[in-house]
């Protein structure tokens, strides 16, 4: 059986005390659902992180990673330095990456890689822009992004990669994918899966979606059979509004 993951996508947000924070109040809930929680705050506060929240049920994960085990990379982190600091799972591929720090489906190959010999979870993320869903082009661009970053991996590695669907157009703009679309398009993403791996594969792979998802339309979204979860960016950074998307389903 797939597993249910709602993951707190912090971004570029909370300082150390700020992280101190919001982890306390993250502590005070209750998961009354039976999804896995995780939250991905900045490097400098993984361990931190890590510490706080080693004996609960919430786990810390990295926004990214380089997929060099070390070197002259200045600025970067590699897939050893983070599991050094607790660190099991890491986000590639986030539409913010991939706008703002140029990264393309080879080099999400190469970290994806990375991450995987280095016996971590991936989650992968995608989606199309806005311009190519009005083109009605969602679904070959979806495709090629899965195709281009994934499918130079064996079946056995997807045990290891949670996808998470993320159309560029709701993310951040409050504009959510109806759960219809949503769900349309995790059918299609599980089918992509299937038509290369088989439906046992595609089956157990955890699919997100992700774009504006808030406490008002989470339950209505996760209703869908095909969305497994959650990947959340500002409804992450207030613990009572996570919380009630963890718990929506
Ligand atoms: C994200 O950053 O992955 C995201 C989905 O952001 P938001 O929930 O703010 O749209």
């Amino acid at each position: 059986m797939r597993k249910h993951i709602v993951a707190g996508n912090w971004k570029m947000n909370n300082d150390l005390s700020m992280t101190e924070t919001l982890i306390s109040e993250l502590k005070k809930q209750t998961i009354t659902s039976d999804a896995e929680v995780m939250i991905a705050p900045v490097f400098t506060n993984l361990w931190p992180a890590y510490q706080a929240l080693k004996d609960s049920d919430i786990e810390v994960v990295a926004q990214n990673m380089h997929f060099a085990e070390s070197g002259a990379y200045t600025g970067e982190v590699s897939a050893t330095m983070l599991k050094s600091v607790g660190v099991k799972t890491v986000i590639l591929g986030h539409s913010e990456r991939r706008e703002y720090f140029n990264e393309t489906d080879e080099l999400l190959a190469k970290k994806v890689d990375a991450a995987l010999a280095n016996d971590m979870r991936v989650i992968f993320c995608f989606g199309e822009e806005l311009a190519e869903r009005k083109a009605g082009k969602e679904q070959e661009v979806v495709g090629s992004q899965i195709a281009n970053a994934l499918f130079h991996l064996d079946a056995s590695a997807f045990k290891h990669i949670i996808l998470a669907y993320e159309p560029v157009w709701a993310i951040g703009t409050g504009e959510t994918a109806s759960p219809e679309q949503a769900q349309d398009m995790h059918a299609f993403i599980r089918k992509t899966l299937a038509d290369k791996y088989g439906a046992e594969v595609a089956d157990e792979v955890s699919i997100l979606y992700g774009g504006s998802v808030k406490p008002a339309n989470a339950q209505e979204i996760f209703s869908k059979p095909d969305v497994d979860g959650g990947l959340i960016g500002g409804a992450s950074l207030k613990a009572d509004d996570f919380f009630a998307i963890v718990n929506a389903f």
